[in-house]
């Protein structure tokens, strides 16, 4: 085994934290791809179809630019839509086939909660996910046990998987010496050294759904509960897809940017030797990707009829577990920021909730803005990014934000200040406050036309002030949708609600006009074209015959600041973001 191979792989299941194993195989997803990048000029693209389990590069391109901190790529598939940018469910079920519970296949789950979680948080980079069916027959322990696979099935999953994420500086050798087994846990990300091809998730059954206690067992209570928890992994390792690829992204370049100093010092990634974290605390990097993903399970859930997640149930369980810790020690400290073991989900996914009932914006931080803010924050202070951009989006109190100092000792403090319950009665949301939260992410999150209808339904309002129908997209209360300039979008809606668009909230219940450039009305299905201009860079959806059920547009992409426009390169519109 190749020392090299096994050192960068080690680096890339700290960074994707909880890691997978399993045998067969089937994909869906991919695309078109008629680009080519002025950066890409001298590598032919290995992978124009983005078919799945397949390399788009074996060597690292040349950047197309780069700053003091970062080189900035465009790789091929950059220029792919995001409606087509690749989640391949590469199936390995040799060995154990994937089961089905409660009449429904975890494939279809798996299929429908990965596919929300795109068109909720965004998604930036090509995702292969390998999801393992291969069972622990010979051991009662919940791992998979590289014995128990079949050697094909080994051998299959071990290709595969190097194929898309064996390190770039050192690749034939990596894919011909990779060996995954044994794995002892779900995982997912997007490492530095494999960037060119996309990132990862692994879903073996046996350390999932279909999780053994070590009397051979079930580990589930119910189906319930298998659900629930099942579900949570699932988002939680597609959060840390999408916490993971945001950090790398330069919004105003629309480059991936990669630190330069990871390549060049690969200690600086080591938690054991590293002063400081490299790019996010560990609270943070599994906190983050616990809260992300029972928020995220729980807004699926909701959509689902007979499926039901608890939430609330879900926070209380690791506040409790946080508090604990702390109360166990007084020398523990979320200053501590490689928190390791379950602690780190729990303190930190408390501590976002902790964030949240500070400030309502402080929601939005959690699953969006903090990893946004990385790549600027890292730029202006080298190894510094983690802690700035944690100081640039959490606020305090109305007008002021923490200092990541302030906010350790302020939380270290509260923790230990009254009891466990009274504690988790001042930070608790309801199920329909986790489950109505508007994530609001910087990248496109949401279908054109050529790939889905929207479904606009209108309903009871079940958060906030006042009664009233508001309208739901996703299950969820009044969605904030993010588009692309120029792309064409199309909703159908209930008929007691024509479903319009203005420049103004609340449109014409507000005072202002509606919106028709570009618009076509059918028989209660609307489709607009998103303008395309750095003038009009957010609309509003009403109800043309109800005040207060709508919602907010936000227009990304724009390529034109005064009529038509080209594509890529140039004059970006109206797009957010300083820095370089
Ligand atoms: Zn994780």
């Amino acid at each position: 085994m190749n020392n090299k191979f096994w050192l960068v792989f080690f680096i890339t299941f700290i960074m994707t934290a909880c890691g997978g194993g399993g045998g067969g195989s089937s994909y869906s997803g991919s695309s078109n791809n008629s680009s080519s990048g002025s950066s890409n000029s001298t590598l032919t693209n290995l992978n124009s179809a983005n078919a799945c389990k397949k390399a788009w590069y074996t060597t690292m391109p040349t950047a197309s630019s780069s700053n003091t901190v970062f080189n900035n790529y465009s790789f091929f598939w950059q220029a792919t839509s995001f409606e087509n940018m690749p989640v391949c469910e590469n199936y390995y079920e040799l060995t154990g086939p994937i089961l089905s519970v409660g009449g429904v296949s975890w494939k279809t789950y798996i299929n429908e909660l990965v596919e929300y979680s795109k068109n909720t948080l965004g998604q930036i980079v090509p995702v292969n996910i390998f999801i393992l069916g291969a069972a622990a027959t010979s051991s009662p322990y919940d791992k998979i046990i590289s014995s128990d696979v079949l050697t094909v099935e080994r051998t299959s999953y071990n290709t595969d998987f190097a194929t898309v994420q064996a390190p770039l500086s050192d690749y034939s050798n990596a894919v011909t010496n990779y060996d995954g087994f044994p794995l002892e846990s779900a995982g997912g990300g997007y490492s530095h050294e494999a960037a060119p091809n996309g990132a990862d998730i692994q879903l073996p059954q046996g350390l999932v759904w279909n999780k053994k206690n070590s009397s051979g067992n079930s580990d589930f209570a119910s189906d319930a509960e298998r659900i629930q928890q099942s579900f949570k992994v699932i988002a939680h390792e597609y959060f840390h897809v999408y916490q993971n690829s945001l950090k790398f992204y330069n919004e105003a370049s629309k480059t991936i940017s990669l630190p330069k100093a990871w390549f060049s010092n690969p200690s600086l990634l080591d938690p054991s030797s590293a002063s400081t974290p490299a790019y996010f605390p560990w609270y943070i990097e599994e906190g983050g990707a616990e809260f992300g993903g029972i928020v995220l399970s729980a807004k699926y859930a909701n959509t689902k009829t007979g499926i039901t997640t608890n939430p609330v149930q879900q926070f209380e369980d690791h506040f409790g577990q946080a508090f604990d810790y702390f109360a166990g020690d007084a020398g523990r400290s979320l200053a501590d920021f490689n928190l390791t073991g379950n602690i780190g989900y729990s303190a930190g996914a408390s501590a976002l909730l902790y964030l949240w009932s500070v400030d309502e914006r402080n929601f939005n931080a959690a699953m969006s803005k903090y990893y946004t803010s990385w790549q600027e924050a890292e730029l202006a202070r080298s190894g510094n990014g983690w802690q700035d951009a944690f100081e640039d989006v959490f606020w305090k109190n109305g007008t002021e934000y923490y200092t990541l100092s302030e906010f350790v000792t302020e939380f270290n403090t509260w923790i230990r200040s009254d009891t466990k319950s009274n504690l988790w009665n001042s930070i608790a949301k309801t199920s329909n406050e986790i489950i109505h939260a508007d994530i609001i992410p910087t990248t496109v999150n949401t279908p054109n036309s050529t790939s889905k209808t929207i479904d606009v339904q209108a309903a009871a309002k079940v958060v906030g002030a006042g009664t009233g129908n508001r309208y739901f997209i996703d299950g969820v209360q009044q969605k904030t949708l993010v588009v692309k300039a120029g792309q064409t979008y199309k909703f159908s809606y209930p008929s007691a609600h024509p479903f319009k668009f203005s420049t103004t909230s609340n449109g014409t219940h507000a005072g202002g006009n509606e919106y028709t450039s570009g618009v076509t009305v059918g028989t209660n299905e609307i489709t607009i074209t998103m303008p395309n201009s750095s003038s009009v860079t957010t609309l509003y959806y009403y109800c043309s015959a109800h005040s207060g059920m709508g919602g907010t547009i936000l227009i990304k992409d724009q390529t034109a600041s005064s009529g038509g426009g080209g594509l890529g390169g140039g004059g970006l519109g109206g797009g957010g973001g300083s820095g370089y």
